[in-house]
């Protein structure tokens, strides 16, 4: 007998040696566990109605892989950032994370969504689908009190789960996940994502996983996307083999379109669309697409913030599913350069490049070109191609400027005839003292509204007048407003207002305007858009009064500021007087609000492509003209 190994205390040490290996062991296997085997062995989609496939494919979705990995951050304090467009697996990186930490990390987790609903439906439809099909999860999951109403207790972990806009819980939490931030409604002093960093500082090791599709370059998802490693997916050129071509970068992305008499559009060649390595100009066609995204990869701008700080985009051109085809991404791309239409620009930006909006850059040489946009009367077209003239006025203290326009068959504005008018409306005894006492006839905003518009020899009658409600008349407006069921009233919104507009829920004819998105528009329309053909052309007729004219293009970038160059931030210069520039700005909601609430019946040719785009159903725009006409 070796004495040694007899003595008590030698023997409990090496079993407690042996036992600390062993766990030591058991630990480093759990940790081990690659988190992309364990999902492509434990998720199953069964359950779930909307999924397309029942396993999980990474060949498909092969950009997924690393930003998964980083849910393997054992003793490192580490800040994810994905930007991706939508349904293209956002929800899945951070699900999968999630279940995979309850299996191997078990701890306190809070998963924050842009409203509590959202948490809820997010927690129907994709967790507990998933879930049950993880057999040590699903157990948990049939324990009574397992599943409340905002959390998961399993074993070990719990997971919380809330909307932003009220403070979030006060719990220390090893993982937080924040879904969607950039439609985070604001609340003053109160930043989700400070909030969220503070539960996680009491660990020395912990998550902040960030998943969102971005806005705008200010939103905060973007600013943290670029604080990060800055991981763009970029896919391999199948002819020299490096790594060439972002998924997020159109610009080797190229096709060719034909003008479609019958539809009156441009239509792509399907044949001619090809994507073209910037190095050896090798044009790659769509059947080379998955090759080249199986064998695409990340490339970081800055790789040593990789460990603590990775951040990952992605765009359409990772995608190898059906809504993503090349010819959808050519036909979004076609529209965006026909059309000043600024929301098609953000869904481009946002929903297919994964990147948030970036302004179509004007330089101040542009300005010089308003005679571009002039037009002589024999120019305007028949009015069997007039689909509607409308009344738009911005309200001055004493005057009304008021433009008169007509909207073509092809989406054109023409403004026809303006003026900064002095009376918005009168009463029989009020219009005939003011006659007698000044010897001329009254000519006011009302009169106007009511003439017919007479377009080579053919009359027409405005169908609907805007009108800005705003400043120290809004009592006279809204009495205006009574009295003239076609009357709309404008409210320009501040910045924070992502969609164009909105109902006021006090009135119906009331709406809250994004006027920086339609500020946008106007702006593209006089400097960038240069194609008369395509239609969506600004027509200004070419004896506008010169005064008229300079307050056109008074508005321009603003060289006192940092951002003074994106159009939502040009100014007028000097403080300009740019009456002009806001009525042209408001005829633009004018026509988005037309094709969106009002029954087709209203337009008189009906062939407009606004008309088509529109997302409203008939019976969604009856329901609303009927609202609109009603007093
Ligand atoms: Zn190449």
């Amino acid at each position: 007998m070796n004495l040694s190994s007899g003595n008590p205390a030698c023997l409990s040490l090496s079993i407690a040696d042996d036992l600390a290996q062993r766990v030591g062991q058991a630990m480093s296997v759990m940790e081990r566990r690659d988190i992309i085997e364990w999902c492509t062995e434990n998720i199953d989609f069964s359950d779930d109605i909307s999924a397309e496939r029942k396993r999980l494919d990474m060949s498909l979705s092969p950009f997924l892989v690393e930003p998964l990995r980083q849910w393997q951050f054992t003793g490192k304090i580490r800040e994810v950032v994905v930007c991706a467009p939508e349904q293209h697996g956002k929800t899945m990186i951070e699900a999968f994370g999630v279940m995979y930490s309850m299996e191997y990390n078990p701890c306190s987790m809070l998963c924050v969504y842009p409203s509590d609903d959202l948490a809820a439906d997010v927690n129907r439809t994709k967790y507990v689908p998933l879930v049950k099909h993880i057999p040590n999860l699903a157990a948990e999951l049939e324990r009574p009190r397992a599943a409340r109403k905002d959390r998961y207790i399993f074993g070990a972990s719990t997971m919380f789960f809330q909307g932003a806009g009220t403070k979030i819980i006060s719990r220390s939490c090893k993982i937080v996940v924040l879904d969607e931030e950039d439609q985070y409604p604001v609340v003053k002093n109160l930043s989700a994502v400070d909030d969220a960093r503070k539960r996680t500082r009491s660990y020395n090791e912990s998550m902040l996983f960030r998943v969102c599709t971005p806005t705008e370059e200010t939103g905060s998802i973007w600013r943290a996307f670029l604080a990060g490693s800055q991981g763009y997916w970029t896919l391999r050129c199948q002819n020299c083999g490096k790594l060439t071509m972002r998924s997020c970068d159109f610009g080797n992305f190229q096709f060719e379109s034909t003008y479609d008499d019958e539809r009156g559009l441009y239509m792509v060649k399907p044949d001619s669309i090809r994507l073209i390595c910037p190095e050896c100009k090798h044009e790659h066609v769509e059947a080379d697409k998955r090759e080249m995204n199986m064998q695409g990869a990340y490339v970081h701008k800055f790789p040593e913030r990789y460990d603590l700080k990775p951040s990952f985009q992605f765009g359409a051109l990772a995608s190898q599913f059906a809504s993503m085809a090349w010819v959808k991404i050519a036909g979004k791309i076609l529209e965006c350069g026909k059309r000043s239409d600024v929301k098609a620009h953000y869904e481009l930006d946002n929903s297919y490049k994964g990147l948030p909006y970036t302004p179509r850059t004007v330089s101040a040489d542009d300005c010089r070109h308003l005679k571009e946009h002039f037009y002589r009367p024999d120019q305007l077209p028949p009015a069997s191609e007039i689909e509607m003239v409308f009344v738009v006025s911005d309200t001055q203290d004493d005057f009304s400027p008021t433009g008169v326009f007509a909207l073509d068959a092809n989406d054109n504005l023409w403004l026809l005839e303006y003026a900064n008018v002095t009376h918005l409306w009168l009463t029989g005894g009020d219009r005939e003292s003011l006659e007698q006492s000044t010897g001329e006839k009254v000519r006011t905003v009302e009169d106007i509204l009511n003439s017919e518009v007479n377009i080579h020899g053919e009359k027409i009658r405005p169908l609907i007048h805007v009108l800005d409600y705003r400043g120290h008349r809004q009592r006279e407006i809204a009495s205006y407003a009574a009295n003239h069921p076609n009357a709309i009233l404008y409210a320009g919104a501040g910045m924070r207002q992502l969609e164009p507009f909105k109902n006021s829920r006090k009135s119906r004819r009331l709406f809250y305007v994004s006027a920086h998105l339609y500020q946008k528009q106007l702006i593209w329309a006089l400097y960038r858009q240069r194609d008369k053909e395509g239609g969506d052309y600004l027509y200004i007729p070419e004896d506008l009064d010169v005064k008229y004219q300079n307050e056109i293009v008074s508005v321009q970038p603003d060289r006192t500021s940092k951002n003074g160059h994106l159009p939502e931030n040009w100014k007028p210069e000097h403080d300009a007087v740019h009456d002009a520039f806001d009525v042209l700005k408001m005829a633009y909601f004018a026509r988005d609000l037309a094709f969106a609430m009002l029954s087709p019946e209203k337009f008189r040719v009906r062939k407009s492509p606004g008309l088509r785009r529109t997302r409203k159903t008939w019976f969604e725009r009856r329901e609303a003209n009927n609202n609109l006409q009603s007093v």
